[in-house]
């Protein structure tokens, strides 16, 4: 079994998730006690915050290259980045050290491909939802990607900064999110992508009709299946 290297802490809520899910996964795969073998470096996410929100992002990927380097050092044979929004750095953390890193946009363009998706709703940060970096991945893999509208993207955001990151997890909100996944399908999105690795402890699958694509899951899934398998991590 490979060392999955996990860069966690943003925030340390879906960070926990990445963990159980991960372990559950190796333990379905091989049984009885078996359990994932993993380092992970937890970075302090209020320094990471205050960062994105400045604009700061080469600061943001000097601190996740520092981290990388130290699951390098640790041991890890391949890298999971715990959130959608700092994949914005994922090229300055690949450049830091010789170990691939699993890009979350990648594991979730090939699970919608397997699904015949080719027009997507997409939930997230503010930076996941409006910027290049993350819909450009997708759209390359001929996925078209539709966004909430302005007043709902702040919604969708406030709701992930002031609640998910911060462990709450409330009903109102949950119906917000559960009626701009609607609108969505309704603007003809077959299915919509929780690109924001919180969004999972809001809503879920049972929640909907709509299909939900939960980055969390897909990411952790594929880091389990690169563990076990003998192949290079690339
Ligand atoms: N975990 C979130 C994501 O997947 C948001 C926190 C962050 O900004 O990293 O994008």
């Amino acid at each position: 079994m490979k060392t999955i290297g996990l860069i966690g802490g943003m925030s340390w809520e879906s960070s926990q998730t990445y963990y159980r899910l991960i372990n559950q996964g190796v333990r379905d795969a091989l049984g009885g006690l078996h359990s994932a073998r993993l380092v992970m470096y937890s970075v302090d996410f209020a320094e990471i915050e205050t960062l994105q929100h400045q604009g700061d992002w080469e600061a943001t990927a000097t601190i996740l290259a520092k981290a990388a380097g130290a699951l390098e050092a640790a041991g890890a044979d391949f890298m999971v980045l715990c959130t959608n929004t700092m994949h914005k750095v994922a090229e300055q953390i690949e450049q830091a050290v010789s170990i691939p890193l699993l890009h979350i946009a990648d594991a979730t363009a090939s699970v919608l491909r397997s699904a015949g998706v080719t027009s997507v709703g997409l939930l997230g940060t503010r930076f996941t939802m409006e910027q290049a970096f993350y819909r450009d991945r997708l759209e390359q893999q001929g996925i078209r990607v539709l966004i909430p509208d302005e007043s709902q993207r702040e919604r969708v955001h406030g709701v992930i900064y002031d609640e998910l990151c911060l462990g709450q997890i409330r009903d109102d909100s949950r119906q917000v999110y559960l009626d701009i996944v609607a609108s969505l399908a309704e603007r003809g999105a077959q299915g919509v992508i929780l690109g924001c690795t919180e969004i999972g402890l809001l809503i879920q699958a049972t929640d909907t009709e709509i299909a939900l694509y939960d980055t969390t899951r897909i990411h952790a899934e594929q880091a389990v299946r690169v563990a076990l398998t003998d192949k290079p991590a690339d």
